[in-house]
């Protein structure tokens, strides 16, 4: 496990000494990065040592802070190589606990949370970073409190209240349940999980950059395709990079493009991109299927644009309907029942192969980031199912004294 030397704001570049349970910058609110003494971890480890670590994202403890993981596996998915495209690989991040990459992130900040003696965390989700919270605090003993759009996929509710954390339906956007959890967190004594408020979720999510490299043998590739909400594995991924280039983990060299995905009805990232601006403005009335790219404005949103414009890479806005059909694609080409972001960053690999940005010779990642398993209801009413036609009704018990078959 790493020690950690202290903080460093992604803004000012202030350095903060180690604290227990930090947030943002004093000075300016820039999310806070956990910086190592990379050069100590460099010469008391090998990246051979992950071989003898878990199956999870924690077998990269050495890079990460030194806590008592509060795990349920997450991490270390397959990446396997496409079916139908040659040079494409797939990341399937769907296959974590609670069915979303946001297990890596939550598994992380619960960690330090826990770790540092906290009783009560709350966030604001679009919907996956809710579920894979509640989980977590669950694990943990944790209390939670949870805030999400009313109109978010049935099984972000449900596997909030199944975990026993608080729920909170919101009227609104991910941006109106981050402004409930900002009102309310000091008189309720709540800690903020929100995306970026805190620098945990971040060392999480890089370990997707660390997993991408040790699966393609220490290397990068040309380009990877990353569907962007809040933008925290983007964010992680990049600074992965830096630490394994540091660590002498990978060769110095070109790191991947990187291209972040959205959806044409909330596209603050492309819109700022190619308007050369820094920052994003609030998108207004976003709206999209892929409930995860449901966020007007990213708190980190200077930090994706940086990121993608030093990378060399791009932002691309793809429709609904192309999110749909990509869906369907990685299901019957891959065998990969994806969620709507999944399919959505096909449509952009796709897109970005026809207008000549990436070439088929090109070496791509592309991160599904959840199960489309979470995403039933949304598929059912998109694709016409009428899911409830027939009435249900709870099987009935059945008392067949042990015995098993047949029937
Ligand atoms: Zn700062």
């Amino acid at each position: 496990m790493a020690r950690m030397v202290g903080f460093e704001c992604s803004k000012c570049g202030e350095q903060l000494a180690p604290q227990a349970a930090p947030t943002i910058c004093p000075n300016d609110g820039g999310p806070l990065y956990v910086r190592y003494d990379l050069a100590e971890i460099r010469r008391r480890t090998t990246r051979d040592s992950v071989n003898s670590g878990s199956k999870s994202m924690w077998r990269y403890s050495a890079v990460l802070p030194d806590a008592k993981p509060v795990t349920l596996g997450e991490g270390f998915t397959p990446m396997l190589p496409s079916r139908k495209y040659a040079n494409l690989l797939i990341k399937d991040d769907g296959l974590n606990p609670t069915g979303s990459f946001k297990a890596r992130g939550m598994s992380a900040a619960v960690t330090m949370l826990q770790h540092h003696g906290m009783k009560k965390l709350a966030a604001p989700s679009a919907g996956n970073a809710g579920g894979a919270l509640a989980a977590y605090a669950a694990a943990a003993g944790i209390e939670a409190y949870v805030f999400m759009p009313r109109d978010v996929p049935i099984a972000n509710r449900l596997e909030v209240e199944a975990s026993g954390a608080h729920l909170t339906l919101v009227d609104g956007l991910i941006s109106d349940c981050g402004r409930m959890v900002a009102e309310r967190k000091e008189k309720e004594g709540w800690f903020d999980v929100s995306t970026l408020k805190e620098p945990f979720r971040v060392e999480g999510k890089k370990t997707m950059g660390y997993e991408v490299a040790e699966q393609l043998g220490w290397s990068l590739p040309d380009a990877i395709l990353y569907p962007t909400g809040g933008g925290v594995g983007l964010i992680g991924m990049w600074k992965a990079f830096a630490e394994m280039e540091e660590l002498g983990w990978i060769a110095k060299g070109r790191w991947p493009k990187m291209i972040a995905v959205q959806s044409e009805g909330c596209a603050p990232i492309p819109k700022a991109l190619h308007e050369g601006h820094t920052a994003s403005e609030t998108w207004p009335n976003a709206h999209t299927l892929a409930a995860g790219l449901r966020v007007p404005k990213a708190y980190g949103d200077f930090i994706i644009l940086d990121i993608v414009r030093k990378s060399g890479g791009t932002a691309i806005a793809v429709s609904d309907d192309d999110i749909m059909d990509g869906v369907k694609e990685l299901a019957s080409s891959e065998g990969i029942f994806a969620c709507p972001e999944g399919g959505a960053a096909l449509a952009a690999y796709k897109q970005l192969l026809q207008s000549g940005f990436l070439a088929s010779g090109d070496r791509v990642v592309l991160f599904n980031t959840g199960s489309g398993y979470k995403y039933l209801d949304v598929f059912a009413k998109y694709w016409g199912v009428d899911a409830f036609a027939v009435p249900m009704k709870l099987p009935a018990s059945r008392n067949l004294g042990g015995i098993i078959g047949p029937y």
